[in-house]
C-alpha cells in the first residue's frame, strides 16, 4: 500500500528508481549532460595480471595463482589465511572475518584471481580481504573509474547511469578547431571518453595528478565557462542604465578637499579619479576599491558620495558592524555636514521611533547620505533618489545582501529601470588569479600607498607562558601615555563562552594592572554602551581596552599602538591582519603581540609565521588563499556553493590565463560557441556569477 502510494507520487515509476534519482540529485546529476561531466576521482587498474614475484607493498594489484594451502587459524585471533603462488612468488591472503563460501573459494588447489592492496605481513607479502574471482576470466580493456558518490549510491549504479548518459548526451565540440589546436587540447568528446574509460596502459599516476591532456581540456572548459559567464554579466551590466553623476568638480567636492585635515596621497587621488570617471557614465559602476588596512579608503568613499550628492542623488553606505557604521557616520558627518549635506544613520540598535524617523526622512528625500548596517536592506527602507551604494568590507556580506542593497535603487527608476552605481571596499586583497576568475566583472582600484608618517608594526610571537612580560609591556606603553588593545581568545564553539572569556579576561587584567583604566567591549553589549566605551577609549579615558573581535574591522584610534592578541593560534590569517591593522595609525612605533599556546598545529604555525614575516596585505592574502581556498575571499561562506570542481586556481594559474584569452576571442568571434559552451558547463550557476 505504502509502496503503491510512493510509486504514484513519483510519477508511476518504481520507488527504487525514484530513490536512485534522489541520490543522483544530491550529486547535482539530472540531465545526461550532468552525468557526462561527473568525472572520476581515481581509477583502478584491472586490465592486467601481474607476476606475484613483482608486487610490492603499497601497490594495488591483480594476480592469479594456485592456492597452496588455506586454513582457519585461531591465534592471535580467528582468521582465514591462504597462500597463493603463480610460480614467480608467494602471496598470503588473510580474512579477519569471513563466510563459509569464502572459505570454499580458496580451497587448496584452486586457481583464482585476486585483487587488493599489498602490504608487508608477518610471514611475507599479503593482501587483507582481497577480492576473489575465478581465474582466466576476461580482462577489461580500460581502467576502472571510481566516481565521487553519496551515501547509498554504489559505483556500479553510477557506472551504468554514466554509460547511458554518454550515449544520450550531446558530446559535440563547443570550441572552434583553431582554439583546440592553439592550446593543444583534445576534443571534448575525446577528453570525456578518455576520462571515463582510460585505455589500458595509460598511466594511472598521470590521470590522478590531472596533468593528462584530457584533464587539461576539462579544466580549461570549466575555467572558460566561468570567464564567459563573467563576460556576459559585464555585457548585461553595460546595457543597464544608471544615473550619470557628472558633478565631479562641484563646489561640494572642492570644499571637501579643502576642509580635510590632511593631504590626500597620490594613490588616493588616483582612485578618486577612477571612481569619478565611472560615476559620470550612464551604466552602473561595479568597482572594487582595495587598500590595505589604514590606507584611507573612507575618505575616498566620501569623495564618491560628494560627487553623487552634488549630482542630486542619494548615497547609502553599508558596513558589516555597528561600530564600524558608527565610526563612518562620525567621520563623514565631520567632513560633510558643515558643507550642508544631510547625513543619517540606520542600524538595528536605533529605537523604533528613531528608526521610523530615519526611514521617513530618507523616503522624503531629506537625507543625502545614509550610513548603516544590514538594517539598510530591510523591506521598509526606500530611497527615492539612490544613485550610489558603497559596501565597506564587502567580503563580509553575502551575495544576496549585496544584490539587495542595489535593488533599493532599482525601485527608484522611471521607464527604464535604473540601477545605482556600486563601490565595494575591502582591505582583504584578492589575489590576482582569484580576481581574474571570479571578479572579471569588477573593475579594481587600488590604494597601494599608506598615508605618510606610518611606521610598520613590529610583530612579536610570544608563548603564553610569558604572560608576565606581556603585562610589563602593556604597563610601559600606558605609562608612556599610549593606549593598548587586548583581544580575547576566540571561542568558536559557543558565543556564551566567548563572552565569559571576555568578562574573565577583563577582571583578571583589571586586577593585574590596578593602576590602569581598563575597559571592556564585546558584541553582546548594547550598542549605546559600545559607543560610550569606544568614545571613552578614543578620548583616552580608557587606557587598555579588552575586547572580542568586535574591534576587528575599522576601529581607528591613532594613539593606540599596542595590540595584544591572546590565543592568536585560533584566529584566521585575514582576521589577524585586520586586528594588527588597528595599530600603527599614529606617529610612534606600534607593536603587535601574538600570544600563543603550544603545541601548535602545522597550519597554525604557518599562519603565525606569515604574520611574523610580513605586514603586506597582499602577501598575507596569497598565503591565506593557499591555506584555505577561495570561498573565504568571495563572501560566500553562507552559500556553501562549490566554486570550481576540477580546476585549481593555484596549480592551474596557466590555464586560467589561457581561458581568459579564449573567452575574449569567443565573445568576439564565435557567439554560437559561447552559448553551447555555457549550456554544457554553467547550468544553474549564473546567479552566483552575476553578483
Ligand atoms: P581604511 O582604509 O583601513 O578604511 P581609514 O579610511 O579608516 O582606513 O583611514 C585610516 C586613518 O588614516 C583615518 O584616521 C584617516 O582619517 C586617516 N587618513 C586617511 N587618509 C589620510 C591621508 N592622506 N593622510 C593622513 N591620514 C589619512
Ligand atoms: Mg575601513
Amino acid at each position: 500500500m505504502a509502496q503503491a502510494r510512493e510509486a504514484i507520487a513519483s510519477g508511476g515509476r518504481a520507488p527504487a528508481a525514484a530513490s536512485l534519482e534522489r541520490k543522483f540529485e544530491r550529486l547535482g546529476l539530472r540531465e545526461p549532460a550532468d552525468f557526462v561531466v561527473h568525472l572520476p576521482i581515481r581509477y583502478e587498474d584491472e586490465t592486467r595480471i601481474v607476476d606475484i614475484g613483482s608486487v610490492m607493498p603499497g601497490q594495488t594489484v591483480q594476480v592469479e595463482g594456485e592456492v597452496l594451502f588455506s586454513e582457519v587459524q585461531l591465534r592471535p585471533r580467528r582468521q582465514l589465511v591462504a597462500a597463493l603462488s603463480d610460480g614467480t612468488g608467494r602471496l598470503y591472503l588473510r580474512w579477519l572475518h569471513f563466510y563459509p563460501n569464502q572459505r570454499r573459494q580458496v580451497e587448496t588447489g584452486r586457481v583464482i584471481r585476486v585483487r587488493g592492496e599489498v602490504r608487508q605481513g608477518y610471514s611475507g607479502l599479503e593482501i587483507v580481504h582481497p577480492r576473489v574471482s575465478v581465474a582466466g576470466g576476461p580482462l577489461p580493456d580500460s581502467l576502472t573509474p571510481v566516481y565521487p558518490t553519496t551515501d547509498g549510491l554504489t559505483q556500479p549504479a553510477l557506472h551504468r547511469a554514466i554509460a547511458r548518459a554518454l550515449e544520450q548526451a550531446d558530446l559535440s565540440e563547443s570550441l572552434p578547431d583553431s582554439m583546440c589546436q592553439a592550446f593543444g587540447l583534445p576534443s571534448f568528446a575525446n577528453a570525456i571518453r578518455t576520462l571515463h574509460a582510460p585505455p589500458a596502459g595509460m598511466s594511472v599516476h598521470e590521470l590522478l595528478e590531472r596533468g593528462h591532456p584530457a584533464w587539461r581540456r576539462i579544466k580549461f572548459d570549466e575555467l572558460l565557462a566561468q570567464q564567459l559567464s563573467l563576460a556576459l554579466a559585464r555585457k548585461r551590466r553595460r546595457m543597464q542604465r544608471a544615473p550619470a553623476l557628472t558633478a565631479s568638480h562641484a563646489e561640494l567636492v572642492q570644499r571637501l578637499r579643502a576642509g580635510l585635515p590632511f593631504t590626500l596621497t597620490h594613490a588616493q587621488e588616483r582612485v578618486i579619479g577612477e571612481i569619478s570617471a565611472d560615476l559620470a557614465r550612464d551604466y552602473p559602476m561595479h568597482r572594487l576599491l582595495q587598500g590595505d588596512v589604514g590606507s584611507g579608503k573612507t575618505v575616498v568613499a566620501a569623495f564618491a558620495a560628494a560627487q553623487a550628492i552634488a549630482s542630486g542623488h542619494q548615497v547609502a553606505i553599508m558596513a558589516p558592524t555597528e561600530i564600524l557604521a558608527e565610526q563612518h557616520f562620525t567621520k563623514l558627518q565631520t567632513w560633510l555636514e558643515p558643507l550642508g549635506v544631510n547625513v543619517a544613520w540606520l542600524t538595528g540598535s536605533l529605537t523604533a521611533r528613531q528608526r521610523r524617523e530615519a526611514i521617513e526622512a530618507m523616503a522624503a528625500g531629506r537625507v543625502d547620505l545614509v550610513i548603516g548596517t544590514q538594517a539598510l536592506i530591510q523591506d521598509k527602507v526606500h530611497f527615492p533618489q539612490l544613485g550610489l551604494v558603497i559596501l565597506d568590507e564587502q567580503h563580509r556580506f553575502g551575495v544576496a545582501q549585496r544584490l539587495e542593497l542595489s535593488r533599493k535603487g532599482e525601485e527608484a527608476g522611471g521607464e527604464v529601470p535604473q540601477v545605482p552605481h556600486q563601490l565595494n571596499m575591502s582591505a582583504t586583497p584578492i589575489p590576482r588569479t582569484l580576481a581574474m576568475t571570479f571578479f572579471a566583472d569588477l573593475d579594481v582600484s587600488m590604494i597601494d600607498e599608506l598615508p605618510p608618517g606610518r611606521s610598520p608594526v613590529i610583530t612579536k610571537l610570544v608563548s603564553d607562558t610569558r604572560r608576565d612580560e606581556v603585562l610589563a609591556l602593556v604597563h610601559r606603553e600606558v605609562q608612556g601615555g599610549r593606549q593598548a588593545y587586548w583581544v580575547c581568545p576566540l571561542v568558536e564553539e559557543s558565543e556564551a563562552l566567548q563572552l565569559q572569556t571576555a568578562v574573565d579576561t577583563h577582571a583578571a587584567l583589571s586586577e593585574a594592572l590596578p593602576d590602569m583604566r581598563v575597559g571592556l567591549m564585546h558584541g553582546r553589549m548594547p550598542a549605546t554602551e559600545k559607543q560610550a566605551t569606544m568614545d571613552a577609549f578614543r578620548a583616552g579615558e580608557i587606557q587598555l581596552l579588552v575586547a572580542t573581535t568586535v574591534i576587528e574591522v575599522g576601529v581607528d584610534v591613532p594613539n593606540a599602538c599596542l595590540m595584544i592578541i591572546e590565543h592568536a593560534e585560533r584566529f584566521g590569517l585575514a582576521q589577524l591582519h585586520q586586528l594588527r591593522g588597528r595599530v600603527g595609525r599614529g606617529g610612534g612605533q606600534s607593536v603587535c603581540v601574538l600570544m600563543y599556546q603550544g603545541p601548535l598545529s602545522q597550519v597554525a604555525r604557518e599562519r603565525l609565521r606569515a604574520m611574523y614575516e610580513t605586514t603586506d596585505g597582499f602577501e598575507i592574502a596569497r598565503r591565506d588563499l593557499e591555506q584555505r581556498g577561495p570561498g573565504e575571499f568571495l563572501g560566500m561562506r553562507q552559500s556553501g556553493q562549490e566554486l570550481l570542481r576540477y580546476a585549481d586556481l593555484q596549480a592551474d594559474a596557466g590555464i586560467v590565463e589561457q581561458a581568459r584569452q579564449a573567452a575574449i576571442e569567443l565573445m568576439e568571434r564565435y557567439p554560437e560557441h559561447v552559448q553551447r559552451h555555457l549550456a554544457r558547463w554553467a547550468r544553474g550557476r549564473q546567479d552566483l556569477l552575476r553578483s
